[in-house]
C-alpha cells in the first residue's frame, strides 16, 4: 500500500539477531500506523501479564502514515510498550525528524525484544542494522549522547533517539528523547529501553516514501494547508505554543497549584508573558510541520526549547516555584537526564505536601529552590531520597501514606488539569488506557476553553469522552499531531490521498474504536478492571477553595453511574470487559477475538 514501506525490523537483543520481515498488510487498513500498529504488534507478540522490565517485553517504534511526506504535522514516531509505571499498555509519540527517518530507512515498525549483555546502541541504515557497543555512553545525558554519537558516526544528519541516566537506572518516570528537546514522556517507557541495555538508536535513511498520485497529492496538500492549516484558529501554535492552555486553565480555576490544593495560580500569567515577550528567540518545528509550536528561549546563559505549558506549571506553580530561570534550569536538567517533567513535578509537589502535613519529611517544602534544583539528578541516578522518588507517587503513598492526595491514576501522575472544574476530564483520566493522561480525550475543550458544555455535570460526558477517545486514537494512529485540530473527514481525505484507499469519516471513527478496544483487551488481560478506572480521592472529597470552580468536587456516586454508562455505550460489561459481539461489530480481527476468548475462558 502506498505511503507504507512494507517492512518491519525485528531486533532480538539477547541473541543479537536482527531480521527484516514483511509488514502484515492486512493490519494496515484496520490499525494504520503509529499507535494502532504498535498496539496490534504488542498484543500479538507479548503476554500482557509479563514484568514490563523483563526481556520478554517489547518496545515498538512506529511512524505514522504521513511521516516522510510533506503533509504537515505528520512526522511523529509512536513508541509502544508495557509500562513499568502502570503495568498497562502505553504509547506516546516523539516529534522532531526521527519518525520520517524510520520511514526513509525503509520500515513501518522497529520491534525490539530481549536484553543485551552490555549497553548497546542500534545503528540503522537502509543497507543494514547493527547492534553496537555503547558502554562509552554509559551515564551520559541525552544531549551528550546526541553529540557524541553524531561525532562517532561522523554524520551530523543522523537522527538519534536515546535515554539518559534515568532510563539506564530504570527510573519509572524516565522518558525517551530525540533531538535534545523532543520527548516521549509518559509511563516510564525509557526504563524499558534501559532494562534491555539499549542506550540509543541512530538512524540514517534515504529511501523514498511514495504516495498514491503525486501531482494531485501536491495540489491537494497546498490547498488544504491554505484552507485548513494556516488559519487564524491555528495561529496560537506559532505565537504562544502550548502556553495558551495555562491561561484558559487559570481562568477556569483548574490550574493545579501546590499539588492540586487549589486551581488558581498567582504566577502563571506572568511566567507566560515573560517567556513570550522577553525570552523567546524563535520557533522550532518538527519535520515538515508548518505550525512550529516549539518556543525556543534564552534565559541568561541557558537556552532551551520549552518549557511547554505542562512543564511550566507542574514544575512551577504546582511546586510553588515562581522564578522562570529556576524552572528553566529544572526543565533542562530533566530533558538531559531523561525525566518526564509532568511526573517529576507531580512527585516533587507530593513530597512537599507530605512534609507540610507531617506525613513524611524528604527535606523539601513548597518553594524551596535550593533543594528543588538538586532533585532531578538525585532521581535520575537514584541517589539518596531519589531512589524512592524514582518509583513514583503511587509507590510513595503506599509506603508512607497520604494516598488521598497522591495525584495519580493507575500509577501515572496526573498532568496539569484539575478535573474538579471539568468533570468530563475526570472521566477521561479514569478511563484512559495508560493512566492519568490528557491526550486520550480532552473534553476540557468544550467544558473550559470553548464553554459550550457545562463543566459541572456528568450528563452527556460518557459519549463526549468516548467520541474524543476514538477521534484521538484514529488521529494518533494515522499520525497527525494533536495540535492540528482537523476533523475526521479531512483526516480521511489525507489518508486516501497518501495511500490510495477509500476510507470514509465513519471508517475513521470505527477504526478509532477498534484500536481503543485493542488497548482495553491488553489491559484486561493484564488484570485491570473497573476498580482501576478511578481517580485520586482528593478530586472526590476535597472542594477547590477558590476561583471559578470554588466548592466543586466530583460527586463519587454520579461518577460511578457515568462510568457504568460509559461501559454500556462501549458494549463492555460492568467490569469494563469488552463483549465478543461488539468486537466483531467493530471488526477487530478474529485472531485477537479468539485470543481474548481463550483468556476469558481460562479464568
Ligand atoms: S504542532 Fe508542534 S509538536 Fe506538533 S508536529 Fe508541529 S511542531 Fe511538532
Amino acid at each position: 500500500m502506498k505511503s507504507y514501506m512494507g517492512k518491519v525490523l525485528r531486533v532480538e537483543l539477547s541473541s543479537g539477531k536482527v531480521v527484516e520481515e514483511k509488514t502484515k498488510e492486512e493490519w494496515l487498513n484496520k490499525y494504520y500506523g503509529q499507535k494502532g500498529l504498535g498496539f496490534r504488534y504488542l498484543l500479538e507478540d507479548i503476554d500482557p501479564t509479563i514484568d514490563p522490565l523483563s526481556a520478554e517485553n517489547e518496545i515498538i517504534f512506529t511512524p505514522g502514515v504521513f511521516a516522510g511526506t510533506i503533509i504537515s504535522s505528520g512526522g511523529k514516531l509512536a513508541i509502544t510498550s508495557k509500562s513499568p509505571a502502570t503495568g498497562t499498555i502505553t504509547d506516546g509519540s516523539v516529534g522532531g525528524s526521527i519518525g520520517a527517518e524510520v520511514k526513509y530507512a525503509g520500515y513501518d515498525a522497529i520491534i525490539i525484544k530481549g536484553k543485551a549483555e552490555h549497553l548497546v546502541y542500534l545503528y540503522i541504515t537502509p543497507n543494514k542494522a547493527e547492534i553496537r557497543d555503547a558502554e562509552f555512553l554509559r551515564g551520559k545525558g541525552t544531549h551528550q549522547t546526541d553529540f557524541i554519537l553524531k561525532k562517532k558516526l561522523k554524520d551530523e544528519e543522523v537522527k538519534i533517539i536515546s535515554i539518559g541516566p534515568a532510563g539506564e537506572n530504570l527510573v519509572k518516570i524516565a522518558c525517551i528523547t530525540s533531538e535534545l528537546y523532543r520527548q516521549q514522556g509518559r509511563g516510564g517507557i525509557a526504563a524499558v529501553m534501559g532494562s534491555k541495555n539499549l542506550k540509543a538508536i541512530a538512524i540514517k535513511g534515504w529511501k523514498d516514501v511514495t504516495v498514491s498520485n503525486i501531482s494531485s497529492f501536491l495540489r491537494a496538500v497546498g490547498e488544504i494547508n491554505k484552507k485548513h492549516l494556516l488559519t487564524p484558529d491555528n495561529s496560537w501554535t506559532n505565537s504562544d505554543g502550548t502556553l495558551v492552555f495555562g491561561d484558559f486553565m487559570n481562568d477556569g480555576g483548574i490550574l493545579p497549584t501546590r499539588n492540586f490544593q487549589t486551581g488558581v495560580s498567582p504566577t502563571y500569567k506572568r511566567l507566560h508573558s515573560e517567556m513570550i515577550d522577553k525570552r523567546k528567540k524563535g520557533n522550532k518545528a518538527c519535520f515538515g510541520c508548518a505550525l512550529g509550536c516549539g518556543n525556543y528561549i534564552q534565559v541568561d546563559n541557558i537556552d532551551l526549547e520549552g518549557p511547554e505549558y505542562e512543564t511550566l506549571n507542574m514544575v512551577g506553580g504546582n511546586c510553588e516555584i515562581s522564578d522562570l530561570k529556576t524552572i528553566v534550569q529544572f526543565n533542562k536538567a530533566c530533558d538531559d537526564l531523561g525525566l518526564d517533567t509532568i511526573s517529576t513535578g507531580n512527585i516533587v509537589a507530593y513530597i512537599m505536601e507530605m512534609r507540610e502535613r507531617g506525613i513524611h519529611d524528604f527535606g523539601i517544602s513548597f518553594g524551596d529552590v535550593e533543594n528543588y534544583l538538586k532533585l532531578p539528578e538525585k532521581i535520575a541516578y537514584r541517589k539518596g531520597i531519589g531512589n524512592e522518588l524514582a518509583e513514583g507517587v503511587r509507590f510513595l503513598s503506599e509506603k508512607y501514606g497520604g494516598k488521598e492526595f497522591a495525584m495519580h491514576v493507575k500509577g501515572l501522575e496526573v498532568p496539569s488539569y484539575d478535573p474538579r472544574g471539568s468533570w468530563g476530564m475526570g472521566l477521561a483520566y479514569a478511563t484512559s488506557d495508560r493512566g492519568a493522561c490528557h491526550m486520550r480525550a480532552f473534553p476540557i475543550t468544550e467544558e473550559v476553553i470553548e464553554k459550550t458544555v457545562d463543566p459541572f455535570t456528568f450528563e452527556g460526558k460518557a459519549k463526549l469522552v468516548i467520541d474524543g477517545q476514538h477521534y484521538n486514537t484514529a488521529k494518533f494512529s494515522i499520525g497527525i499531531c494533536d495540535f492540528w485540530a482537523l476533523d475526521l473527514n479531512l483526516l480521511a481525505r489525507l489518508l486516501n490521498m497518501a495511500t490510495g484507499s477509500n476510507t470514509t469519516e465513519e471508517d475513521m471513527a470505527k477504526g478509532g474504536e477498534r484500536i481503543w478496544n485493542l488497548g482495553r483487551i491488553f489491559n484486561v488481560m493484564a488484570g485491570f478492571r473497573r476498580k482501576d478506572d478511578t481517580l485520586p480521592e482528593r478530586f472526590f472529597s476535597e472542594p477547590l477553595p477558590e476561583g471559578p470552580a470554588k466548592g466543586k468536587v466530583l460527586p463519587k456516586k454520579e461518577f460511578e453511574k457515568t462510568l457504568s454508562e460509559y461501559y454500556q455505550l462501549r458494549g463492555w460489561d460492568e467490569e469494563g470487559v469488552p463483549s465478543k459481539e461488539r468486537l466483531q461489530e467493530i471488526e477487530v480481527d478474529k485472531e485477537v477475538i479468539e485470543k481474548f476468548e481463550r483468556y476469558l475462558n481460562r479464568r
